[in-house]
């Protein structure tokens, strides 16, 4: 951890950035040592051109070093570059997975950490664990120029978005769009195309976008996970989620999609 780069330094989900007169940027140190901070953890997750990047985690006490302060991540979309958001998903979800990854899950030994991206090995029994990705996917479902959003209990007031779900075992990634769009929805879709991928570390997902048409059935929701369900057209939508979001993605696709329908109409 001694040579120059690009240190990923979190606090919970918050990254740890420059902040001086207005630029917002990852810290690219010569030595771990610099910052003077005291790292939980630290792993070498990679290189972004030829410098290394550096993943580590800062206990909850950790207090922001001059000129530097913790930004949620998601909050940083948009502000970092492209690479440097990605690397810091990454970063996140590496950061996770050796937390959560301290003794072998087969039989109880503790693991070093020493990470070396291939995976922890078990020094007793021989067991390796890799970083744990949980695949969900989203859907965006469209009937006539209209398209189904939901509104989980968990969000806030008027917020609504496209349907998702995690894959459970022995599905394929279409069997879980059609299970869990009946299951929170009460409908039938068909014509289920994929979109696009979006890693989602909160802590290890990654979403596997489709689209899909409508084939049959009312809407009828459980009122627990999910308390509301519309079909919503493209001029007279609700609040949406943010610009980082595949499910923004899928919703601007849809949106226009219709909005050049229209504009051929007039
Ligand atoms: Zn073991």
């Amino acid at each position: 951890m001694d040579k120059p780069g690009w240190w990923f330094i979190f606090k919970g989900h918050r990254l740890l950035t420059y902040d001086d007169q207005g630029i917002t940027a990852v810290p690219f140190l010569h030595n771990g040592g610099e910052l003077q901070v005291s790292p939980l953890r630290t792993l070498l997750i990679g290189g972004i051109n030829d410098a290394r990047c550096y993943a580590a985690e800062l206990p909850e006490t950790a207090e922001a070093p001059r000129n530097t302060a913790f930004h949620g991540l998601r909050g940083l979309f948009g502000v970092l570059d492209e690479n440097m958001f990605a690397m810091a998903m990454k970063a996140l979800g590496i950061i996770n997975w050796d937390r959560n990854s301290q003794f072998c899950s087969r039989c109880g030994t503790k693991i070093e950490s020493g990470f070396d991206m291939l995976g922890k090995e078990c020094s007793n029994c021989g067991f390796i664990s890799f970083p744990r990705i949980s695949p969900a996917v989203i859907v965006l479902i469209e009937k006539d120029n209209m398209a189904l959003l939901a509104r989980a209990g968990r969000f806030k007031e008027n917020l609504y978005s496209v349907i998702a779900g995690f894959v459970e075992p022995g599905e394929t990634l279409e069997d879980t769009v059609r299970r869990e769009v009946k299951e929170e929805t009460g409908i039938d879709v068909k014509d289920v195309r994929y979109f696009g991928s979006q890693p989602w570390p909160f802590p290890d997902s990654l979403m596997i976008g489709f689209t899909a048409r409508y084939a049959g059935g009312e809407i009828r929701i459980d009122g627990e996970e999910v308390v509301d369900a519309r079909w919503f057209q493209a001029g007279d939508l609700p609040e949406i989620p943010g610009k980082i979001s595949i499910a923004r993605s899928l919703i601007d696709w849809f949106i226009e999609k219709n909005s050049q329908k229209s504009g051929a109409a007039t």
